[in-house]
């Protein structure tokens, strides 16, 4: 298994790790040819998404969320630490997503990209990466 790091850099934010996969399916799993590759955060306040890289629809997504979840609505977790928008944001989203591996190759369509979402920033952020051959 092998390790994303990033630091995010805004509250909200969606962070495209699509490269980083790429590179750990390549080079750090052994050259599996085919197989699943499982992508996870860490954490309860942020997401693993798959949706296409641009730039209108990142600040869409963005907005959809905020519209959807809004900070502060009295929500009960709010009385130990004021963030429960982050963490319903995350149930949202969901933790993992999971890619098929053909010919060495994350199997993804033209306009997919793998983002992580930050829901809860700017904040450490660790995300696992786990290739299963098969
Ligand atoms: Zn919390």
């Amino acid at each position: 298994m092998e390790r994303i790091e990033i630091g995010t850099r805004e509250s909200t934010e969606l962070i495209d790790i699509t490269g980083k996969v790429k590179e750990i399916v390549k080079i750090k799993s052994g050259g599996v040819e085919s197989g699943i590759c499982v992508i996870f955060t860490k954490h309860t306040t942020s997401g693993i998404i798959i949706n296409e890289n641009e730039a209108g629809l990142k600040r869409d997504i963005l907005a959809f969320l905020n519209e959807l979840i809004p900070k502060g609505r009295g929500y009960l977790h709010d009385r130990i630490d004021n963030n429960a928008h982050s963490h319903l944001r995350s149930v949202l989203l969901g933790s993992s997503v999971t890619i098929p591996i053909e010919k060495g190759e994350l199997a993804l369509g033209t306009w997919q990209s793998i983002f992580f979402a930050e829901c809860d920033g700017p904040r450490r952020r660790e995300i696992y990466v786990k290739v299963i051959e098969g």
